[in-house]
């Protein structure tokens, strides 16, 4: 049994600690620095001490992903009565939930005990939630949707469009493997939906350098492949509650917010996906006295699984080739390319498959191999050494033009078609990634013309 104690933020003492650590000897404890100069303890970065200063939500979940990273089987949370009851409005009912969320949404099904708690806290009650699928959505009130570029909230966002909800997007960074193809939809995505990054797009970085701390996911390690095999290990400690409240923080919370999610009904592998899981958010929030305007809506909950949401994204003209699902770095550089290894990238080619649909990605991938292949004739043909030639022009490589048409004709024997020359015209200035990628576009062209 791993035991934490987690002192808040607020300096006032809990007269339980002493009996605590005396207690529990080896007790590790968990204590939130604002700057970069602490081995002892987890530093926080300004602007996120400053919000978790404000907000014991937050200040409590933060040490609750701290612990999940560590292992932690029992977490102490020593507050004092009078910050609790400033925070909250009903402490026995605030408490009750915190309980159970935290039980219900974490890998270890971590169990939390707050010093000078009234006894009556221990008995949960949570049995009126059981049979309820769906939150309401609503149509007047400031909406956002936490966003990753992923295939799930893109479509949840098409969907609000189609039913005319204004909405915003909080996309945020912590640290994720695959930061650059996330951003990258987000970009396309917003466009598409003609939503301006200037009002309409919130960045946020502050969770960066708090998750680069914990260590603990492989989502947060460059380097590693995810696959099917270690794929509980993509699970990000307490991720999807600390997206949530920290994309809420950013809103005028006098005013009622509607925060809406991708998760849905196939969402098992992470514990704080769960309908119960919202239900009991959503039961925190109002008990406090500053969170209370907020709602948290799954909405995808209400139209299925994976299988459903991609066959409502067909019919809203969703552009599935910028929606990123894969848990691991593109294969491609230049191009958006899934490992089709990950469970994520099988859940998703499964759904594709049962709609009689095409993922965009076939075709990427398709892509790839032949872009892979091109290069290899390229690199042989030529005997290069150095791995990054396809950022060089043909006349940096002093590649003249005889030697271009001898690589363009072994490459047409190749893929047996003719290449479009009017694609490039100046070949001498062409980038060797901008002739592969002309190359495959006249391949697919040819191939089309063949089929008719
Ligand atoms: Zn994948």
């Amino acid at each position: 049994m791993k035991r934490a104690i987690y002192y808040s933020l607020d300096k006032k003492s809990v007269s339980d600690n002493d009996y605590l650590l005396k207690k529990f000897p080896e007790i590790v404890k968990i204590t939130f620095n604002p700057a970069f100069n602490s081995q002892q303890c987890i530093n926080l970065e300004k602007e996120l001490f400053t919000k978790a200063k404000h907000n014991l939500l937050l200040e409590i979940f933060l040490s609750i992903a701290v612990s999940e990273a560590q292992g932690v089987d029992e977490l102490y949370l020593s507050i004092s009565k009078e910050k609790l009851n400033n925070f909250v409005k009903d402490s026995t009912e605030f408490l009750n939930v915190l309980k159970r969320i935290v039980y219900s949404s974490t890998k270890n099904k971590l169990k939390i005990h707050v010093l000078n708690e009234e006894d009556s806290v221990e008995k949960v009650t949570i049995s009126e939630e059981n049979n309820i699928t769906s939150v309401l959505l609503k149509n007047n009130v400031k909406t956002v949707v936490v966003y990753s570029g992923g295939l799930d909230c893109t479509v949840a966002a098409h969907s609000l469009q189609s039913q005319e909800i204004p909405f915003e997007l909080s996309f945020i960074d912590y640290g994720q493997n695959n930061l650059i193809e996330e951003k990258l939809c987000l970009e396309k995505q917003s466009s598409q939906l003609g939503i301006s990054k200037k009002n309409s797009i919130k960045v946020i970085n502050c969770l960066k350098n708090f998750y680069y701390q914990m260590n603990d996911s492989i989502d947060l390690i460059n380097g590693e492949k995810i696959t099917i095999k270690n794929s509980e290990a993509e699970y990000v400690p307490s991720r999807n509650i600390l997206l949530i409240i920290i994309t809420a923080l950013n809103f005028d919370l006098s005013k009622e917010l509607q925060i809406i999610t991708g998760s849905h009904e196939d969402d098992k592998n992470s514990p704080d996906n769960s309908i119960e899981f919202y239900f009991l958010l959503n039961r925190l929030f109002k008990s406090t006295r500053i969170m209370d305007n907020i709602t948290v809506n799954p909405m995808l909950y209400s139209i299925g699984g994976k299988k459903d949401i991609v066959d409502l994204g067909n019919k809203l003209g969703v552009n599935f080739s910028w929606t990123w699902t894969c848990h691991n770095k593109s294969q491609n550089k230049n191009k958006l390319v899934p490992c089709l290894e990950c469970n994520d990238c099988l859940v998703r080619q499964e759904a594709f498959f049962s709609n009689d649909l095409i993922d965009p990605f076939e075709k990427a991938l398709d892509f790839n191999q032949k872009y892979g292949n091109i290069r290899n004739i390229i690199k042989n043909e030529f005997r290069f050494e150095n791995d990054n030639f396809e950022d060089m022009t043909f006349e940096e490589l002093n590649i003249d033009s005889l030697k271009f048409i001898y690589i363009v004709t072994i490459i047409e024997n190749e893929y047996n078609f003719e290449f479009d020359m009017s694609e490039i015209v100046k070949f001498e200035e062409c980038l060797i990634s901008n002739f592969i990628d002309s190359a495959i576009k006249s391949i697919e062209i040819n191939f089309l013309q063949n089929k008719k």
